[in-house]
């Protein structure tokens, strides 16, 4: 007989173990299968976030972002440093201990809440059972079975065809931040949230980066005036981004590689040491499913989820990487504590309106709501403020003065639609915006508030009192 229980989980990512977590606390029995492991062969929760991405990614971003400024911003503050180096080995060193204490505390939290932890992988089979299987031979180990089973499976990275990963010349994500020395010359495919972080990781440190990225247009996704700065602000730090450049090949040379790559019809070659495919990741459903549990797969390998997470297998769920939406770790999690609170029998909701997000460079990139030109084509009339960080007090003290914040209202009503903010700091910055934004405020609203002087945070009020031309610290 199968071991029963009130909700399995499957997947201990930021969705799955904050799923998890929540329907202990909610009183059901709950049990998380994640096959995970780290670089010992051990059980690692936390998923792709804790073991390979967010956490080990800004552990990096900060560990270079010391030495950069050390070497290049110190000297406006009078210091001064004679054999600056960087011990590769050791920065390696700290972000693997800091992955191994978060992904430890997971576990510990599972013991506390009293979450049955399984090392193993997980498939959905028929009348919500769950066979799990040795991750490396694939034999069958246990067969369990609960009345809600929720699928978190999350994402991997994609493979360009032709350019398969061999784990050191050309690697993914996850090799780029396990580098055991600074490449000279490194090419990095595809410029989105993640070439542009593990380039600018690499870059501080000393290689010369060089980003193909295929579309014309520089970070797409954000508001046009955010992604211009921030294009500005990348080339002044050496970053070689190259636009419109669809890389089709990459060759093995006697001493290094080979990308090749069409920019405007024409072939072009570049020759780096080492080559990081950062092109998208895909969910990771392959082999997740039986052909007979009732869950459906659509084209591109997502589970198909209606907007309460619930897939077409009534209590079967689907949360984070592996389904529609922004792949990202705090939409999984919210995802997660929702539908654990609608299996308790409560009413869980995500706010896709109000989803943050960050690009964790120098300066830092973050926004919600939507851009400038994405109001324009609806046809929604809106006024804009803008304020510079050079304008606050502030930045200036910190000598962090790159950047600004863009708040965009309704014209009629003024409700806040988006924020756009480049500059230091602003991961932290746009949570008070997400707040506005979730409480419907209007950017009359924002604009008197009280905001302590000074704070970067006076950037984001000011551009609030911009946006009805009243600005204080603003000329014109
Ligand atoms: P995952 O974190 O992918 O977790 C899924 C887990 O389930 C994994 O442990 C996997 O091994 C396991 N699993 C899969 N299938 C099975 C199965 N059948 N049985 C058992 N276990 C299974 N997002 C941010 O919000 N902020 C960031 O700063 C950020 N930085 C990133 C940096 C990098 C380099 C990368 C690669 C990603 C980054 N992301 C970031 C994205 C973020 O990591 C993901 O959005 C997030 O991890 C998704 O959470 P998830 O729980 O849906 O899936
Ligand atoms: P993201 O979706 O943020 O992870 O970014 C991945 C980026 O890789 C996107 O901007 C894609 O346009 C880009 N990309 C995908 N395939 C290629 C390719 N063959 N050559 C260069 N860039 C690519």
């Amino acid at each position: 007989m199968a071991e029963n229980f009130d909700v399995i989980v499957i997947g201990g990512g930021p969705g799955g173990y904050v799923a998890a977590i929540r329907c202990a606390q909610l009183g059901l029995n709950t049990a998380c299968i994640d096959d995970q492991r780290n670089k010992e062969g051990a059980p690692s929760l936390g998923g792709t976030c804790l073991n390979v991405g967010c956490i080990p990614s800004k552990a990096l971003l900060d560990s270079s972002e010391q030495f950069h400024r050390l070497e290049h911003q110190f000297a406006a503050h009078g210091i001064t440093a004679d054999n600056v180096s960087m011990d590769v080995s050791k920065m390696q060193q700290r972000k693997d201990e800091i992955v191994k204490s978060l992904t430890g505390g997971i576990g510990v939290l599972f013991k506390a809440n009293k979450v049955t932890s399984i090392n193993g992988y997980g498939r959905l089979m028929a009348e919500k059972h769950v066979a799990v299987l040795d991750p490396e031979t694939g034999e069958l180990k246990q067969t369990i079975s609960a009345p809600n089973i929720i699928l978190a499976a999350g994402s991997k990275p994609v493979e360009l065809p032709g350019i398969p990963f061999d784990g050191e010349f050309i690697v993914d994500s996850t090799g780029a931040l396990n580098f055991d020395r600074v490449p000279k010359r490194l090419g990095v495919i595809g410029a989105g949230v993640i070439g542009l972080e593990l380039g600018s990781v690499w870059n501080r440190l000393g290689s010369e980066v060089i980003l193909l990225e295929a579309m014309d247009e520089f970070l797409a996704a954000a508001d046009h005036q955010v992604s211009r700065e921030a294009a500005r602000q990348y080339k002044k730090q050496g970053l070689d981004i190259r636009l419109g450049a669809m890389v089709n090949r990459v060759a093995s040379k006697p001493n290094g590689l080979a990308v090749n790559y069409t920019q405007k019809g024409e072939d072009h070659v570049v020759e780096v040491d080492r080559v990081v495919v950062a092109v998208g990741r895909k969910p990771a459903t392959e082999g997740l499913l039986a052909p007979d549990c009732g869950v459906a797969l659509d084209q591109r390998g997502f589970i198909e989820v209606d907007n309460h997470c619930l897939t077409a297998e009534e209590g079967v769920w689907a949360i984070g990487d592996a389904v529609r939406g922004p792949m990202l770790a705090h939409k999984s999690s919210e995802e997660g504590v929702a539908v654990a609170e609608r299996i308790a029998g409560g009413v869980g909701h995500v706010d896709f309106n109000t989803i943050p997000w960050v690009i964790y460079t120098a300066p830092e990139i973050a926004w919600v709501g939507k851009t400038e030109n994405e109001l324009k084509a609806e046809g929604v009339p809106i006024s804009t403020g803008m304020f510079p960080f050079a304008a606050t007090g502030r930045a200036k003290a910190m000598e962090d003065t790159a950047g600004m914040v863009k708040v965009i209202a309704h014209a009629e009503t003024d409700r806040i639609l988006g924020v756009h903010i480049i500059g230091p700091h602003v991961s932290e910055l746009i949570a008070e915006c997400v707040v506005a934004m979730s409480f419907h405020a209007s950017s009359e609203d924002l604009a008197r508030i009280v905001h302590a002087h000074p704070t970067l945070s006076e950037a984001v009020h000011e551009s609030a009192l911009a946006v009805e031309k009243r600005a204080i610290h603003k000329f014109g």
